[in-house]
């Protein structure tokens, strides 16, 4: 019985390392593990299967592996490999979660919409090489500008969303002038040289219930009068 246990248990964790190992997307593994995680269960009772403490150590080390290379895909599928923001798919899952914890809270929950002013002349001046360094130093100046719990999404080429959890729409744009302010202050030095860059944004705060499609579409709405205006400004979107 406790033979039993133990042996189909391993040959559970055997099936799944093997299909994982063919996996042929981030995606199929992510699914692969979190089912692994979902139907292997180690056998529970030590006393009552009389496995021996090597057997259990082992049976509990193999969860703890597959966990961690669980959490390992979720960060790859999330993230933008160039700047380590997060990708459209981690905006979203990141929306999702602020909206709720923002409608449990009675709180507010503003998003921007950034866009580069005049990027195609970065790269045709300095090179592409250049143009993505400069995108690089962008969201790390925002790590530093923002809250840790602010959200920074690289949502297109050179186009960034930012999600403010518990911020209203006045202190919403005050924090992305911050940010201008500080780049400004801290521009890209390239070989030594100064990339002068800046950029036009849209903040809108969320209405109740407001999906994140409709709160994109408000946020970008806002940058484009920005773009259309001066460029280098912040402009909000109604209530
Ligand atoms: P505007 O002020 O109207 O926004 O002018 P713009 O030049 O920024 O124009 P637009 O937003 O239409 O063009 C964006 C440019 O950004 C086009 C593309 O060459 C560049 N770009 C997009 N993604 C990347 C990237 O990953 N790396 C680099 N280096 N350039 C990028
Ligand atoms: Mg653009
Ligand atoms: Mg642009």
């Amino acid at each position: 019985m406790a033979d039993d246990t133990s042996k189909n248990y391993q040959i559970q964790i055997d099936r799944y390392a093997q299909k994982i190992h063919q996996s042929s997307s981030i995606d199929e593994t992510k699914h692969l593990l979190e089912s692994a995680l979902k139907e292997i269960h180690p056998p529970h009772s030590h006393n009552e299967v009389h496995l021996s403490r090597e057997q259990v150590r082992h049976s509990e080390q193999d969860l703890a592996n597959l966990r961690e290379e669980l959490e390992r895909v979720r960060l790859l599928i999330h993230a933008d490999p160039m700047t380590g923001a997060l990708n459209r798919r981690g905006l979203s899952a990141a929306f999702s979660r602020e909206s709720a914890r923002a409608d449990r809270h009675g709180a507010t929950l503003c998003m921007a919409m950034i866009d580069l002013d005049g990027f195609k002349g970065v790269n045709d001046v300095y090179g592409h090489q250049a143009g993505d360094n400069v995108l690089l130093h962008l969201v790390n100046l925002a790590r530093e500008t923002f809250r840790p719990s602010d959200v920074i999404a690289r949502y297109g080429g050179e186009e960034f969303v930012i999600l403010l959890p518990s911020t209203g729409l006045d202190s919403g744009a005050a924090t992305i002038r911050r940010l201008q302010h500080n780049l400004e202050k801290s521009p890209y030095l390239h070989h030594g040289q100064p990339i002068p860059i800046t950029f036009s944004a849209g903040v809108a705060l969320r209405r109740q219930n407001e999906p994140e499609v409709d709160l994109i579409e408000r946020s970008d709405e806002a940058m484009y009068r920005a773009k259309n205006a001066l460029k280098n400004c912040v402009m909000t979107s109604p209530l």
